[in-house]
């Protein structure tokens, strides 16, 4: 069966080149098995009738070969696989058997060993591109260059800031670039989101400081500070937060959403009479 070919722009380099299929995560990641995808309007359309990780009333699209699209071009995935695949691997291998033994506590503290910071940040930012349109590194040239050329180092901790948490819940998230709109607060927040088992990443263009205080959340932008050849024994502190919603950075568990629909539901009541 001859293969139709898709020639686009590569949402890492920018170039119109022949698009290869990118999983995200890498395919050895344990991205190889067989999924549903629920995609965003199809999910948000369906009104509030049902608990958000409920999905029995909508058809996914079924993916036999993992998560992924055709996003970069072929010089792009060769080059990120080569590059900085085997060490996002292996550092998912380990935060597999960390996440195993510490499922219940709300922070996992635990070392990391002889891992490869630069190598394991620069795959996550180019998932991030995988995820995100062509746009995003169009925009972002920096995060371009940083994955692109696999010595550049040091991103701008005022211009992005990058979490991880352990992923508990039902739901893996691929959300590209939105904002966020926190009413108390006044303020706008610009994300996007990945979060597959067993961790999820939140990148944020110009953060604030709240961010962090609110969710106690780790930041791995540091791991831009390294060589790329340095393995390093490093302790982290990472939370362990649910995704039971598809809404970015919500995190609030089962009970917590169950609770906050009833509180609505009354005050819905409340104000027809
Ligand atoms: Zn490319």
């Amino acid at each position: 069966m001859s293969k139709k070919k898709i020639i686009d722009i590569c949402h890492l380099c920018g170039l119109k080149k022949e698009l290869t299929f990118e999983h995200v995560p890498p395919e050895k990641a344990f991205n190889n098995y067989k999924i549903y995808i629920y995609e965003g309007q199809q999910v948000i359309q369906r009104g509030d009738h049902r608990f958000p990780w409920d999905f029995s009333d909508i058809r996914g699209k079924q993916s036999q070969r993992g998560m992924g699209n055709y996003t970069l071009c072929e010089d792009c995935n060769n080059n990120t696989g080569s590059w900085y695949g085997g060490r996002f691997i292996d550092f998912i291998f380990q935060s597999y058997i960390i996440f195993d033994s510490n499922k219940d506590k709300k922070v996992i503290n635990e070392t990391f060993y002889k891992i490869y910071p630069l190598a394991i940040i620069k795959q996550i930012i180019s998932m991030f591109f995988s995820i995100n349109s062509p746009n995003f590194s169009e925009v972002n040239q920096d995060l371009r260059k940083f994955v692109l050329n696999k010595n550049n180092k040091y991103l701008n901790h005022k211009k992005y800031g990058l979490y991880m948490y352990f992923l508990k819940g039902q739901i893996h998230k691929f959300i590209g670039l939105s904002g966020k709109l926190k009413i108390e607060k006044h303020l706008i927040r610009t994300i996007t989101e990945l979060a597959t088992m067993p961790l999820g990443f939140v990148l944020e263009i110009n953060p604030k400081p709240e961010y962090k205080e609110e969710y106690n959340s780790f930041d791995i932008l540091c791991f831009s500070n390294f060589d790329l050849h340095e393995a390093r024994d490093i302790h982290l502190k990472i939370p362990v937060l649910e995704c039971n919603t598809y809404f970015p950075t919500d995190y609030r568990t089962r009970e917590q959403v169950f609770n906050d629909y009833l509180t609505n539901k009354i005050a819905e009541i409340r104000n027809k009479r």
